[in-house]
């Protein structure tokens, strides 16, 4: 079954602001909450779809790089590889949105024993213009937390091992009862682990995570595109008590280039040329993105905006052997601070000129004319 459209999912409007959004997502997934439709898949499945939409168009750059591309911006992940679904941050949504509406203290829900996914990591790349067109490898340090070795992420001291929490039986979540709703929440004794660490590790101080700086090297196709997400699976942040790692997103941006702009894979260039040049006809020459140089001819009686096409001078199409065209276009510069002499050539040139030598503004300015005249004044 083809996805739906993230904006049709939560019966938005494209242009819809961050308020509106998220009242929208609320109401939706209040509807469809699981704790409210025990056993309901339907329900359980429009919740997913629901948040998954919402966690996309809630960040501003996910949403650009949806309204760009569809869903295609989030598959097929880049370098990290596999798709970049939503089935390991579906269990941590739920326990958000069960958080923000029932006010369970920010706790998040956690599974058997106090395991917990890490959270997923951002970490924003800047690269030129240039390197998108090479593609390199770059070295990057994240500032993350790894499962402690000393006690295997259990934050007790080896040899000793943790106590099943008194107060809730090691459930981890105890019951209270509100209003119409029976309401479930992390154990306040042992915030949701279930168990209680009477004997610390020394090495974590019992949170068995550490904090690290990790390098990584990441590898850049050529032709990667502005607002790109790379996903490196589980290179986010550890679990906690030796649950599953977060994911380390890379969000991509190039640096605006000084004159060359980019449109998918062609480059786009602007030159100004002498009236001399453009009349006469001339030959410039101009830097393409590989750094080499190319001549350009002019022929003579070239206008302003006229576009020259180099063929496959511009970026290379990713994981293509193809490139992109380079596209120059012309612009006439009028001369200035002229000297005496120039200025009596300028006019001793007007003097022979013709209606053939500006055919475009004597056409223009006799149109003016007959419009003046049809209106019978
Ligand atoms: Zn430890
Ligand atoms: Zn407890």
């Amino acid at each position: 079954m083809a996805k739906r459209d993230y904006y049709e999912v939560l019966g938005v409007h494209a242009q819809v602001t961050e308020t509106e959004l998220k009242s929208a997502y609320r109401k939706l997934a209040m509807q469809f909450h699981p704790d409210r439709n025990p056993g309901n898949a339907e329900a359980e499945a429009r919740f997913k779809e629901v948040s998954e939409a919402y966690e996309v168009l809630k960040d501003p750059n996910r949403r650009a790089a949806y309204d760009r591309f569809g869903h295609a911006a989030f598959e097929g992940g880049m370098g990290g590889g596999g798709q970049a679904g939503f089935g390991g941050d579906f269990a941590s949504a739920m326990s958000d949105i069960f958080d923000e509406f029932f006010g369970m203290g920010g706790q998040r829900r956690r599974g058997g024993g106090g395991r917990e996914r890490g959270a997923d990591l951002r970490y924003n790349l800047e690269i030129e213009l240039e390197e998108s067109f090479t593609g390199k490898t770059v070295e990057i340090e994240v500032p993350t937390s790894a499962t402690c070795v000393t006690c295997s992420g259990s934050g007790a001291k080896p040899g000793t091992s943790p106590t099943t929490c008194q107060t809730c039986k090691g459930a981890g979540r105890v019951r209270a009862t509100q209003g119409f709703f029976t309401l479930e929440r992390a154990c306040p004794t042992c915030q949701g682990r279930g168990t209680i660490i009477t004997d610390p590790c020394e090495v974590c101080s019992g949170q068995g995570r550490i904090s690290e700086e990790r390098k990584l090297s990441v590898n850049i196709p050529a032709g990667i595109e502005d607002g790109t997400r790379i996903r490196l699976a589980g290179e986010g942040e550890a679990g906690v008590m030796g649950g599953p790692s977060g994911d380390l997103y890379i969000f991509l941006s190039i640096k605006p280039h000084a004159f060359f702009q980019r449109e998918g894979a062609d480059i786009f260039c602007r030159v100004p040329i002498s009236l001399t040049t453009a009349a006469l006809g001339g030959e410039f020459e101009v830097p393409t993105v590989s750094g080499e140089k190319t001549r350009v001819k002019v022929p003579e009686g070239t206008q302003t905006g006229r576009q020259f096409r180099l063929k496959s001078k511009g970026m290379p199409v990713i994981r293509s052997p193809q490139f992109g065209d380079m596209y120059i276009q012309v612009v006439v510069e009028t001369p200035r601070n002229l000297t005496k002499r120039q200025r009596e050539l300028l006019e001793a040139f007007e003097e022979e000129a013709s209606q053939d030598n500006h055919p475009e503004s004597h056409g223009f300015f006799s149109r003016v004319k007959d419009f003046f005249e049809g209106l019978g004044t």
